[in-house]
């Protein structure tokens, strides 16, 4: 088929609620693939931070080609032990206590949206369900978690939105401070705002927030969907800031490429939900934790410092290309701010074979955390070649 006839089925068939790239992705190695036509691209996306093993990694097929054939599915009324084996790995590696398993982003955090209100119900009764996030925010699609993502253009057509969210300034202390009021059980965060362009937070402003939500039994609540599981150097980017959150979100690089999203409780909400409370379908999908097992086994205190080492090499290679103002984000998750037309520069990447994403008005890179040297050089020239060009 051509791309244009696959083009027009695609208009013809599926909604349009994603503008697509002129390019039909049809197979790939680690951090590099190929199109129908068999033109070759570096991959600095990962998807949207999902592939953390890059495309096709061999550890990952054969975990899942295994698990494939001794059973798929099965509900969540019987064990299997792949989703064990995932929430006691995670929960080692993040000091949580408990997981729950979902199947995205948006899911996990309608799981600590719930579980934040329950803990609030169950301990103070009603009249504390308000919770605290920021302005500029991402948080997911689903209405409980557009109404607590704190930009306007998401709160849009689909009235009436889910009540009980307020926005604070990020890195405004006293701002949030202020509206940490009798009526709030909770203050839901990203430790590095993605979506929002690659925003992160200051330590001191989040350790702030932290303590005094402490003091105030408010659960502090930290959204890792886009930053967790090794993205920015870390297990999760809220171990680089020195607080134990009570409630974690995360999904994206936790499948490496298979659906998942997971609910992490702390000491105090570890209790919080029983049986019949919550609950997923498909959540714990034995498959799907196979290929997460293989990603966190492989997540060793030595791959996590590869991530920090190749976050800053493509930090320092970036700083130094023509209209590049600013890099911002931490371990290999980006944000480039540019004095030329960034939807541009990502048009002519693309033509040129290289994948990158935008975040507002930045560069946006989440290149899989496998990518090699030798990938990123290759990635890194056609960025600069673009960037000289303009
Ligand atoms: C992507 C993202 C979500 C939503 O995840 P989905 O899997 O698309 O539902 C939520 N929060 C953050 C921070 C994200 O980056």
């Amino acid at each position: 088929m051509s791309f244009e006839t696959i083009k027009q089925k695609d208009h013809e068939y599926i909604m349009h609620t994603y503008g697509r790239y002129p390019v039909v992705l049809d197979h790939g190695k680690n951090a590099t693939c190929y199109d129908t036509d068999g033109k070759e691209y570096i991959d600095m996306t990962s998807g949207i931070g999902v592939n953390a093993l890059g495309f096709c990694d061999k550890g990952w097929v054969d975990a899942i080609t295994a698990q494939l054939h001794k059973l798929q599915h099965t509900s969540n009324l019987y064990y299997t032990t792949p989703s064990i084996e995932v929430a006691k790995l995670v929960c080692e590696k993040s000091g949580m206590k408990k997981m729950f398993f979902s199947n995205s982003g948006a899911e996990a955090n309608e799981g600590v949206i719930k579980a934040a209100r329950k803990y609030s119900f169950t301990k103070y009764g009603t009249g504390r369900s308000t919770m605290v996030a920021l302005e500029n925010s991402f948080h997911g699609r689903t209405m409980a978690t557009l109404s607590a993502t704190g930009q306007e253009t998401y709160h849009n057509y689909f009235f009436p939105f889910v009540d009980g969210f307020v926005f604070a300034k990020a890195n405004n202390l006293e701002d949030t401070l202020s509206k940490l009021t009798d009526d709030v059980c909770a203050v839901f965060m990203e430790m590095v705002q993605g979506e929002g362009g690659v925003l992160p937070l200051d330590k001191k402003y989040v350790k702030a927030v932290f303590e005094a939500c402490k003091e105030k039994d408010i659960l502090f609540i930290v959204d890792e969907v886009q930053t967790g599981i090794g993205r920015t150097g870390s297990f999760f980017s809220y171990q680089q800031f020195d607080i134990q959150p009570d409630l974690v979100s995360c999904a994206k690089g936790l499948g490496g490429g298979l659906p998942i999203g997971g609910v992490l409780f702390g000491e105090k909400t570890e209790g919080c939900l029983g049986a019949g409370d919550h609950g997923s379908t498909f959540g714990g999908n034995p498959v799907v934790c196979a290929g997460s097992l293989e990603i966190l086994n492989r997540l060793d205190e030595n791959f996590l410092a590869e991530i920090k080492k190749k976050g800053d090499f493509l930090k320092k290679e970036i700083s130094s290309m023509p209209h590049v103002t600013d890099v911002a984000g931490m371990g290999m998750m980006l944000g480039v701010s540019l004095d030329v037309d960034a939807k541009e520069v990502i048009r002519k990447c693309l033509d040129n074979g290289l994948m990158i994403l935008s975040a507002k008005t930045k560069v946006r890179l989440l290149p899989p955390l496998t990518i090699t040297r030798k990938e990123l050089e290759k990635g890194l020239t056609i960025l600069a070649d673009v960037l000289k060009s303009m």
